[in-house]
């Protein structure tokens, strides 16, 4: 059985973990329902490469290594994000040169990561390979690859603080860490994404793909950033394949971070319910035939299920990792009776 799934940071990354201990613990295949041993579930993550960023000489994937982080035992848990056991005495030196960004957290065990992701850059080599061998160390037990070998980095329109009255462009990084996302965001750009290119496997874990899983995470620059890589989204509209989605939103606010402000730039409400409408029905175009909301938001499930998603109301609070494989059953559940009945 064959998983493929999108992901961003942290909420796609904790989900992942789940979704990976599920498919160790099941007995059986969870979405054939055949008895375990007759084939290998294999998951491939197709990862947002939208917030990558150069820094002091240095390419910092942050979505794509928090996932090799988290699935490889090697993320700070409380963080969400960077290394176990980190330190920034780097970043002190930068800081005490006077040379900016100060404001992005480099810590120095990470910083090793960035230095062999630079150098096999810089040797001519492309990033899925180069993640490839990153993953050689971290062995997260899924096949990640970035969405695409090529630059496309996220940025967003804003009112310039300085100069009121005029739009300027930042990157996303800068808005989301250095001003926590508090300046009104008009939209975003992922600049060159229309000349990049899907990374190579990727189509491929589409089309031959059993299941697409939408993990919860950020509907807008993590998910959408994704399906903005031209071909990306064609092939997930014509999989015959499930594809199902897991909200980031409960009761109308993101988990942890600030999606909102996320939503709210490209015009849609914070809502499981709006996220849902976003990707859209594949009945009708769009991306998705299963939606998991919490059971809090068990009262919207009705007007997703006019619109032609399949919905169920479950916990879905990543608490433990107990609670995220349960998670990851009510998807690949959803998925199984979506197949059975479609
Ligand atoms: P980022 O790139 O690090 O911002 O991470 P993602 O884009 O992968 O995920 C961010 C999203 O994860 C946020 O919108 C959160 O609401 C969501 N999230 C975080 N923890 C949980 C959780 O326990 N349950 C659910 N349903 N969503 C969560
Ligand atoms: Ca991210």
């Amino acid at each position: 059985m064959r998983i493929t799934a999108l992901a961003g940071g942290i909420g796609g990354a904790r989900f992942l973990r789940g979704l990976r201990h599920h498919v160790q613990q099941a007995t059986s295949d969870p979405v054939s329902g055949e008895t375990a041993g007759t084939g290998l579930t294999e998951i491939t993550v197709i990862g947002n490469t939208g917030d990558d960023i150069w820094i002091h000489g240095l390419r910092v994937c942050p979505d794509l290594d928090t996932v090799m982080y988290t699935l490889g035992d090697g993320i700070d848990p409380e963080r969400g994000w960077g290394r176990l056991d980190e330190t920034f005495r780097a970043k002190e030196e930068l800081t005490a040169y006077g040379v900016e960004p100060t404001w992005f957290g480099l810590g120095d065990r990470d910083i090793g990561t960035h230095l062999v992701r630079t150098t096999s850059l810089n040797a001519g080599y492309p990033l899925s390979s180069v993640t490839e061998a990153l993953c050689e160390r971290w062995q997260p037990g899924v096949r990640l690859i970035p969405m695409t070998d090529d630059r496309a980095e996220t940025h967003v329109i804003v009112d310039d603080p300085d100069n009121p009255g005029t739009d300027i462009a930042l990157h996303f990084q800068e808005w989301w860490i250095r001003y926590r996302a508090s300046l009104p965001a008009r939209r975003f750009v992922v600049v060159g994404i229309e000349e990049a290119k899907p990374a190579p496997g990727v189509v491929d874990a589409l089309r031959n793909a059993d299941v697409i899983v939408f993990p919860p995470s950020n509907p807008i620059v993590s998910i959408s950033t994704i399906l903005a890589v031209p071909g990306i989204a064609d092939e997930i509209r014509a999989t015959r394949a499930p594809v199902v989605g897991v909200s980031p939103i409960i009761s109308g606010a993101p988990v942890r971070g600030m999606a909102d402000a996320c939503l709210r730039a490209s015009g849609i409400e914070t809502s499981a319910a709006a996220v849902a409408a976003h990707y859209g029905a594949r009945s009708s175009g769009g991306l998705l035939d299963g939606w998991l909301v919490d059971t809090s938001d068990a009262a919207s499930t009705p007007v997703i299920e006019q619109a032609g998603i399949t919905t169920r109301a479950v916990p879905l609070l990543m608490t433990d990792l107990d609670a995220t494989a349960a998670m990851a059953a009510e998807t690949l559940g959803l998925a199984s009776r979506l197949r059975s009945t479609p």
